[in-house]
């Protein structure tokens, strides 16, 4: 998605600024970016922009072992 209007869609998700720099590329051709602000660095901006939430994997909690012992006395 491009957009030549000069706003850029992307909103860092640490300290909400709207500017980030490209840094690099690595030899996959994977490109990284980090925030104009703060510096963290990131691979997405799309993604980057969206609340840390959204990207927290739904299904973890149930991997976590239930530690449900009865111990009684
Ligand atoms: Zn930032």
């Amino acid at each position: 998605m491009r957009t030549m209007s000069g706003a850029t869609p992307f909103q860092c998700r640490l300290c909400h600024y709207r500017d980030y720099v490209a840094i690099g590329k690595s030899r996959l051709g994977a490109r990284f970016y980090a925030c104009a602000d703060c510096s963290v660095v990131f691979m997405d901006p799309a993604k980057w922009s969206r609340p840390a939430h959204e990207q927290v994997t739904p299904n973890f909690a149930h991997l976590m072992p239930q530690s449900k012992k009865s111990s009684g006395t």
